[in-house]
């Protein structure tokens, strides 16, 4: 069997369960496997540790399936997966929603892995060498475990060149599902494009904050920034807003957010294409106020390294959301970067109100929806932090 020796006293995160050996810590691979194929993982002393996914060109050089002594093979697989489903139907977590994360990588014991379900089709996204080793197999034992027909694939995220792996895009199973596919989240619709979209087609982990702001929207002029396909903007003007304006910079996604709109009978916002920072200046000039603001941006920081520029950015649109945010309005503000945790990322706001010279307070904390769990033992998979503040009068 082919084996990956760690340094002396290397193993202790391997003992608490992280499925990462980084390179760092590899002493060195007997019996060199494929990209992808699985490797033993021994201590110094040649103890059994896991049995993990081998990554040759990667920084994590090798990503734990499993810390038993089991075989790695389609049964393993097969119970991964069904207890993946098993989780999601325990919480109820959509329960009028026919859209939902199924597999969510690491956190489901399948690191690498993405299966996300729109309506009767699922997406896969591969992304690290092991679980592009076995996804043929995978793709079966998905279909035999939902009873669907369709599995597209969209495993184009840029973090499959550190694993030496090209895109590929394109059906994995069964035929193309109509495009756009029109899911259902909390009975509102939704067309996706599973083909072009971001991520897998739509941001299912903000399902359960979009619903939040649908609570509050009754009556509010509503700013949905980053609106992307209108998912914050369909949920406040079905919440009841007075007005809703959506300010996106892509086109396309725009084009997208229209149709949702008609879609759900739902009225007209203003939609403006344009960048966030340089609108939120020209509204603040301009004197224009809001009861509340969603501020949902991209990835400004996926690692550490970017976290200085990234924490300007966010200040910046933080400090302009709470001026052009009336006194008792609400603003929802997200940070989907992990090089960003949840305490910066409060900080970063606090020091936002403080320099806006605004009196908020922080009511609620909000986070990933729940069909995009955090293993325990891997605290990377926290990736989305969002606060609801509310500016006192
Ligand atoms: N709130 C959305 C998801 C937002 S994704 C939802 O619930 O579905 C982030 C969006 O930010 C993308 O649509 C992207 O086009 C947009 N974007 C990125 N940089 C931007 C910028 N500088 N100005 C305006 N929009 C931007």
């Amino acid at each position: 069997m082919a084996s990956l020796i760690l340094k002396p006293g290397r193993e202790k995160s391997v003992l608490r369960r992280h499925p990462w050996i980084f390179s760092g810590a590899v002493e060195r691979v007997d019996k060199e496997p494929a990209s992808g194929a699985t490797l033993d993982v021994l201590s110094f002393n040649g103890d059994f540790l896991a049995r993990a996914a081998y990554s040759p060109l990667s920084q994590i050089r090798a990503r734990v399936w499993t810390f038993d002594d089991e075989p790695i093979d389609a049964d393993f697989f097969r119970k991964r997966i069904r207890s993946a489903l098993a989780a999601r139907r325990a919480l109820h977590i959509a329960d009028d929603s026919d859209a939902l994360r199924l597999v969510h990588a690491e956190s489901d014991g399948l690191p690498g892995l993405i299966v996300d379900r729109y309506a009767d089709a699922l997406v896969l996204q591969s992304l690290t060498a092991g679980s592009e080793f076995w996804k043929e197999i995978i793709a079966d034992i998905l279909l035999e475990q939902t009873g669907l027909k369709n599995i597209y694939e969209r495993s184009d995220a840029d973090v499959r060149e550190l694993e030496g792996l090209t895109p590929h895009i394109g059906i994995l199973r069964g035929t193309i599902p109509n495009f756009p596919l029109t899911i259902t989240e909390h009975g509102l619709k939704f067309n996706i494009n599973i083909s072009e979209g971001h991520k897998t087609g739509f941001y299912l982990d903000q399902r359960a904050n979009r619903q939040r702001a649908r609570a509050l929207a009754k009556d509010k002029d509503v700013l949905d920034c980053f609106c992307y396909t209108g998912g914050f903007t369909v949920n406040a003007l079905a919440g009841g807003a007075k007005s809703v304006v959506s300010v996106d910079s892509s086109a396309d996604a725009l084009g997208l957010g229209r149709e949702n709109v008609s879609l759900n009978g739902l009225p007209e916002p203003e939609w403006i294409e344009a960048d966030i920072f340089q609108r939120l200046r020209k509204f603040r000039d301009e004197r224009r106020s809001f009861d509340l603001i969603v501020l949902d941006p991209p990835k400004f920081a996926p690692t550490v390294s970017q976290v200085d520029r990234a924490s300007r950015a966010y200040k910046d649109i933080n400090l302009l959301a709470f001026k052009l945010l009336r006194p008792g309005g609400i603003l929802f503000t997200f940070s989907c970067s992990g090089g960003v945790d949840a305490n910066l990322f409060q900080k970063i706001v606090a020091g936002a109100a403080l320099d806006a010279n605004v009196d908020a307070q922080i009511a609620e904390h909000l986070s990933q929806a729940a069909d995009h769990p955090v293993s325990l033992n891997f605290p990377e998979g926290a990736y989305l932090k969002g606060l609801v503040c509310h500016k006192t009068i």
